[in-house]
Parts: C-alpha cells; sequence; structure tokens
C-alpha cells in the first residue's frame, strides 16, 4: 500500500515553515475530526491520516529525516503506531481549543441544549459522638413551588411567553471564531428558548417560588470532618427542563472536649498525679462507650500512652474500630499545706540519699550537659 505524501496531505508546499504546518493541521484536523463528522467514517481515516502527517512534519528531527528518505525514513514502528491511542495526542496540542468546542457541541447533541439545575451545599455540624455512631438529620434546605398565580408559565395572566428572537427557542446560539463556529448559551434567554414580554409579578417571571423543606438525611457512622454527602436531584431545579442540580452535605464535626480524633483513631490526654504516677494502680479513663479503667505501672512518666484496643471509631469503610491512645501527663501538686510541704521535703531528702530514683532520666540529661558544655 503506497501511502501518501506528508506535504500533500497538510497540503502545504515541501519548504513550508513549522507555523504553516501547525496552521495547516489545526485547519484539516477540523474538518475531518472524527466528532464533527460522526455519520463520516472517511473521515476518521482521513483524520488520522493527517495526525500522522503532523506527527512527523512539526518535529524538525522527523522530518529531516522524512524529507531525506521519504516513508522509509520515519519507521512507523518507533512511534508507537498512529491514532492507536485514539485522540489523546491530539487533544493534548490543542486542548485548549478542542476542550471548548467540542466539549459543548457534544453536550449540545443537536437538539436544544439543557441545563442541569445548580448545586446546593448545605452545611452541618455534628459532634463526634454522632460522628462516630451516625445519625438521622431534618434538615431544612430551599426548594422551589410552582407560582401559584401564573401556573409556572412566569407570564402574566392573560399573556404567555413567546420564542426568544434571538435563539428561535433553541436557548443556544452560533458563534463564529473565525474557520469554525462554537455554540453558546444564548445570553438574551439565557438559555431557557424563551422570553416573558410581560412577566408575573408575583414570581417576577420565574414561574416558581421559592420556599423551604424539610429533607430527612441519614449521617452514616465514621463520617469525618470535612466529607460530604450527596443527595441526588435535592439541589435547584433545571432553568429550562434539565435535571435539578444536587444537594451536598458538608459535614464539620465539632471540636471534642476530650478527644481528638485521627483518622479511626482516637487521642486523649489523661492528667494524672505525681503519686498515681509513682505508685501505679488503676486509673478511670473516658471512652466513647463510657467509663474504662487501665491499669498503670509504677513510675509511669508524662507522655506515656496507654492503647485501649477498639474504642476507637469505626471509619466509614473500616471493618474495625480504631483504637483510643490515652496520653498520661503526671501533674504537680499545687497550694500544698505546711504539713504536705514537709512531706515533701522529707521524701526529697530520702530520695536524694538513694534508694530509689528521684530523676530517672536525670543521669542521661547531665550526660548531655556535660558532653554540650564541653566539661
Ligand atoms: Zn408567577
Ligand atoms: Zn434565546
Amino acid at each position: 500500500m503506497s501511502k501518501a505524501d506528508f506535504y500533500e496531505v497538510l497540503g502545504v508546499p515541501k519548504n513550508a515553515s513549522d507555523e504553516d504546518i501547525k496552521k495547516a493541521y489545526r485547519k484539516a484536523a477540523m474538518k475531518y475530526h472524527p466528532d464533527r463528522n460522526q455519520d463520516n467514517p472517511q473521515a476518521e481515516v482521513k483524520f488520522k491520516e493527517i495526525k500522522e502527517a503532523y506527527e512527523i512534519l512539526s518535529d524538525s528531527n522527523k522530518r529531516a529525516a522524512y524529507d531525506q528518505y521519504g516513508h522509509a525514513g520515519v519507521d512507523p514502528n518507533m512511534r508507537g503506531g498512529a491514532g492507536a491511542d485514539g485522540f489523546g495526542g491530539f487533544a493534548d496540542a490543542f486542548g485548549d481549543i478542542f476542550g471548548d468546542i467540542f466539549g459543548q457541541s457534544r453536550r449540545g447533541g443537536g437538539g436544544r441544549q439543557v441545563y442541569a439545575g445548580a448545586d446546593l451545599n448545605y452545611g452541618m455540624e455534628i459532634t463526634l459522638e454522632e460522628a462516630a455512631a451516625g445519625k438521622n438529620a431534618e434538615i431544612r434546605i430551599p426548594s422551589w413551588d410552582e407560582c401559584a398565580t401564573c401556573h409556572g408559565s412566569g407570564a402574566k395572566a392573560g399573556t404567555s411567553a413567546k420564542t426568544c428572537d434571538t435563539c428561535h427557542g433553541q436557548g443556544v446560539v452560533q458563534m463564529r471564531q473565525g474557520f469554525f463556529s462554537v455554540q453558546q448559551t444564548c445570553p438574551h434567554c439565557r438559555g431557557t428558548g424563551k422570553i416573558i414580554p410581560d412577566p408575573c409579578t408575583d414570581c417576577r417571571g420565574q414561574g416558581k417560588i421559592k420556599s423551604h423543606k424539610t429533607l430527612e438525611v441519614k449521617i452514616p457512622a465514621g463520617i469525618d470532618d470535612g466529607m460530604r454527602i450527596r443527595s441526588t436531584g435535592n439541589g435547584e431545579p433545571s432553568p429550562n427542563g434539565g435535571p435539578p442540580g444536587d444537594l451536598y452535605i458538608e459535614v464539620r464535626v465539632k471540636k471534642h472536649d476530650i478527644f481528638e480524633r485521627d483518622g479511626d483513631d482516637l487521642h486523649c490526654e489523661v492528667p494524672i498525679s505525681f503519686t498515681a504516677a509513682a505508685l501505679g494502680g488503676e486509673i478511670e479513663v473516658p471512652t466513647l462507650g463510657g467509663k474504662a479503667v487501665i491499669d498503670i505501672p509504677d513510675g509511669t512518666q508524662t507522655g506515656k500512652q496507654f492503647r485501649l484496643r477498639g474504642k476507637g471509631i469505626k471509619g466509614l469503610r473500616g471493618s474495625y474500630p480504631g483504637d483510643l491512645y490515652c496520653h498520661v501527663a503526671v501533674e504537680t501538686p499545687v497550694k500544698l499545706t505546711e504539713h504536705q510541704r514537709k512531706l515533701l521535703k522529707e521524701l526529697d531528702e530520702s530520695l536524694k540519699k538513694g534508694g530509689g530514683k528521684h530523676t530517672p532520666s536525670g543521669d542521661t540529661w547531665r550526660d548531655k550537659l556535660k558532653a554540650f558544655f564541653g566539661a
């Protein structure tokens, strides 16, 4: 099979500049783009040819090789097969232009363009307990009722809407931009295809009146701060017969007095007395499910953490709940009586004499200081 000359494919002379090649390519690609030639299978073949020609001629090395050796100079096996990747490479090269044009006309589908209603966002604040357990909530959201005065037509009694002259009821207009035309929402009727010369005063021509409705929402157990729940179809109605938008409920979890969440795990700080820390024993800790008791060893230091397995939160997709980490904070006693001061001094003296370790990390600390001061 003899292959067409790449210059002929693009319709440019052999000495064409890079700019001319690019221009010719755009023009030809526009003409034969499969999206614009859905009933012409030959267009796709032609389009691939154009694409291949451009890939060679737009690359100075490949073009030089082609000029010198013809098709043999540009081994097709080295190019991964032109067109095999669909039209991705093409869109990459001219993503901005084609993204806009073909994106729009695709949606249009030749008929009247309809628009989905706008999405609504609703912020909901819940507690950590509610996030962990899930909840059913009732929320009040905006809704739109048909205007009782004009029965939704938007036109004053005795008058009626007329077809928009600008777009002839299509809701879209073609704007010429150089070689090709672009479809745009009709600026006159804003896509509705209709103009109301004498609008209903109750709804100001909207045909609908904003009110409210109560919606029951199920907040799933395990939801986390910042997650969104979509309620399909509960957004604003379409301006021109399209589907309604969606309602998004964004969940905010209030800061908890005790627990801090990290994924499925919970963390809490548990203050304990220094005697409890020194002597060890049972201490009470909070969990989302109620009180729990943990046994701490004697000599427990500040920052020591105790893990309570499964006392965290079961995430939305998790099969097991996370853990609860209790971080111990040893507190220094304050407002001592004379007697208590005396007891502590005695304790201090006793510890200094030995038979107990007064400052467990003291030795290490002193070594560090020595090294630091070079003494
Ligand atoms: Zn009305
Ligand atoms: Zn219009």
